[in-house]
């Protein structure tokens, strides 16, 4: 069992990765940075299976996308330094891969969060997930990238059927397989008192939302991922698992230009296709 952690005034954390109940080696692997008061980031990897190398690609892509991310100037925007450090991840995966044949095809998910002064920025690829719980209710704020839940966002499968599909792990993108990688990003103001859960599919396929909700909740970061680990693995997961928890316990900077009134009288007062242009601007699929 791997464990990290670290508190402090503004943004408490933890992460654990644990082989689990029925392999012989954990594929997954976690990582995290601080970088000064209120800023932190976390990343989650899953290597894919059923392929030489799991291990290698997730281990990789964590500590490149760190090291990518240290190595930027701190006064670029945290969502740009996120972006280029995870593709910056895919590209020495990807090398690696092509200089050592034995590793050929290796591949891992990643979903890597930045938490800088109250501002939350995501970057991710594939079927790791990152829950926002937050009064009690907890949402999911990532989208799978496999076959089974393109499905269900078509209305071609119920959700409920999806959940035990066979083929649920099939993944429509992974880091480390292609040059370029289709990124996941967005980013949103976080409030004291909220709890981001990073966790791999080990964790999230034998505890449901509630659960995952529950065993956070009213724990410190440190408690929480130990909980969480722990009853994923009475309950007897086939998989590798992990979790990290980020708590912003302390208070979240006021943001003057986004909230105050005078920015939402100007939203208002923007053209409706420039705002909606702007909506989708923030995400890129
Ligand atoms: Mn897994």
């Amino acid at each position: 069992m791997t464990a990290l952690s670290e508190s402090d005034f503004a943004v408490e954390l933890s992460g654990r990765t644990d082989v689990g109940t029925a392999r012989e080696e954990n594929e997954d692997a976690i990582g995290h940075e601080r970088h000064g008061d209120g800023h932190v980031v976390v990343a989650v990897a899953d290597g894919v299976s059923g392929n030489v190398g799991g291990a290698t690609a997730s281990s990789m892509a964590i500590a490149s996308v760190l090291k990518s991310y240290r190595e930027q100037p701190a006064d670029r925007p945290t969502g740009k330094r996120l972006a280029r450090a995870v593709q910056q991840a895919n590209i020495d995966v990807y090398d690696f891969a092509v200089v050592v044949s034995d590793l050929w095809g290796m591949a891992t998910t990643l979903t890597a969060v930045a938490v800088d002064q109250g501002e939350l920025t995501a970057v991710h690829v594939g079927d790791s997930r990152l829950y926002l719980i937050r009064d009690g209710g907890i949402s999911q704020l990532t989208k799978d990238h496999t076959v089974v839940a393109e499905r269900v966002r078509m209305g071609l499968l119920s959700a409920q059927r999806a959940r035990y599909h066979p083929d649920r792990s099939t993944l429509t993108r992974s880091l480390g397989r292609e040059l370029i990688v289709g990124v996941d990003r967005f980013s949103r103001p976080m409030s004291q008192g909220d709890v981001l859960l990073v966790c791999s599919d080990g964790l999230y396929n034998v505890l449901d939302q509630a659960e995952l909700a529950s065993l956070t909740q009213g724990r410190s970061a440190d408690a929480a991922c130990q909980e969480l680990i722990d009853t994923a693995n009475r309950r007897g997961t086939p998989d590798n698992l992990s979790a990290a928890v980020i708590r912003l316990v302390g208070p979240t900077p006021p943001r003057a230009g986004r909230a105050g009134v005078l920015a939402r009288l100007r939203a208002l007062a923007r053209p409706k296709a420039a705002r909606r242009k702007m909506e989708l601007g923030r995400a890129t699929y």
